[in-house]
């Protein structure tokens, strides 16, 4: 059997805002295994939940009830040090990472920041050696990048950059929340294989998190479709997009007429990042 590495159990939340109240997950269950690594995707168009699943496992957000468990624990109850060990084993890459960075901040900072709060390395020399190695597993060189703002990148550097440093600490799993949807097809391609090689070469598991079914049938092991906040369908992926039961599945993977043309698939507002 699997090691399972993360399992979120019945997660249901609801937000309440201005007299107003939103189910955006509705008793959602899955699972991502440890080993073999594996790239779970999360699909679903537009407010169907996905960030909400993406924020409460980053412990960003707390479900209204239900479970998530890393390893076997529930995250809710972890100890000091084993919350400290989860934010490292379990790093976040966004549709737009720098929307939340310091623009005057160079590159090298937010690797330096992390370094010194995991106490990653002994010396400066090790900082440069660990940096330059996490960027090495990207494409990218360090003289490239490290010296200049975030405004000065493409963002296909920004976007190997959060990946480098989301692999700077060696983590379990990363929660990839949208990580290409702003950014060109050939820049798609290139990220999509660093998660591959991340699975493949080191290890790493993804809970993967798009609404473009293209991408996760190219590289999602399993796939689980939300709508509405409830989980539709799930499975392997490839089989799921090749045959979907569920009739919105269906809709959403195109495999009959879509009748409303408000409904579409390949589109959502990038006001969403994050
Ligand atoms: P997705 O990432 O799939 O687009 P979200 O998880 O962002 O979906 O949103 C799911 C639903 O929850 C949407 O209806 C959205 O408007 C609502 N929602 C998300 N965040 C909040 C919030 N902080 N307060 C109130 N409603 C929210
Ligand atoms: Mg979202």
């Amino acid at each position: 059997m699997a090691d399972v590495l993360l399992e979120v159990e019945d997660a249901t939340k609801t937000y309440h805002s201005r007299g107003e109240t939103t189910a955006a997950l509705k008793g959602v269950s899955l699972v991502v295994d440890e080993s073999p690594a594996t790239i779970a995707c999360i699909a679903g168009e537009s407010g169907s939940g996905k960030t909400t699943l993406a924020n409460s496992i980053l412990g960003f957000t707390q479900l209204t009830s239900g479970t998530i468990s890393y390893r076997g624990t529930n995250i809710a109850t972890l100890t000091r040090s084993q919350q400290l060990e989860y934010r490292r084993d379990v790093q976040a890459v966004f549709q737009d990472p720098f929307g939340v960075y310091n623009p005057f901040y160079r590159i090298r900072r937010l690797f330096d920041v992390l370094i010194k709060r995991f106490r990653l390395a002994q010396s400066k020399a090790e900082a440069r050696e660990l940096i330059e190695e996490a960027l090495n597993v990207v494409g990218i060189r360090g003289e490239e990048v490290l010296d200049k703002n975030p405004h000065q990148l493409s963002g296909g550097q920004r976007q190997r950059i959060m990946m480098a440093r989301a692999y700077l600490l060696k983590p379990r799993l990363i929660v990839a929340d949208e990580p290409v949807s702003m950014v060109d097809a050939s820049l798609r391609a290139m990220i999509l294989d660093v998660m591959l090689r991340l699975r493949d070469e080191r290890g790493i598991s993804f809970l993967y998190i798009t609404h473009d079914l293209s991408t996760a049938y190219q590289i999602g092991d399993d796939i689980y479709i939300l709508y509405g906040g409830e989980l539709i369908e799930q499975g392997r992926a490839q089989e799921v997009i090749e045959n979907p039961q569920h009739e919105y599945a269906k809709l959403l993977i195109g495999s009959i007429p879509v009748p409303d043309p408000s409904i579409r698939w390949n589109r959502e507002p990038h006001s969403q990042a994050g």
